[in-house]
């Protein structure tokens, strides 16, 4: 555990902690233990979405070049609601709200990946 994860973990007992204090002085021993579940649930829901916002480049899919394993993405400047990225096998990629296209030598851009349905994962973008 680093001390980024002790922080996390700090704030998520507190939260249920705080939760568990509110809803046990209304409904009793099983307001203290379900205050608490409920409380500290929802801040870890909170935090995993919050993170994974800022976090973009790491949550992106991999590289589709067969020879590069190690893909490690370079922000490059975008246009509007759209994000360049250029991996370190030099293959770039245009991120928009669901997709993640290839963008080819000559301009052209050939489809690659693309948000599942709730955002959550990436699946083949044909
Ligand atoms: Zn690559």
């Amino acid at each position: 555990m680093n001390l980024f994860e002790v922080v996390l973990f700090i704030v998520v007992f507190v939260a249920g902690v705080v939760c568990a204090g509110v809803a046990g002085q209304r409904f009793g021993g099983v307001g203290l233990v379900l205050g608490f579940a409920v409380g500290s649930a929802t801040t870890l829901l909170v935090l995993r979405v919050l993170l994974r916002r800022g976090n973009e480049a790491a949550s992106l899919p991999p590289c589709r070049m067969p020879e590069d394993r190690k893909h490690r993405y370079r922000a490059e400047k975008g246009t509007d609601g759209e994000a360049l990225f250029e991996c370190s096998c030099g293959a770039c990629y245009v991120l928009d709200a669901k997709h993640f296209t290839q963008l080819l030598k000559d301009g052209s851009l050939r489809p690659y990946m693309k948000r599942s349905r709730r955002g959550a994962r990436w699946e083949m973008d044909l």
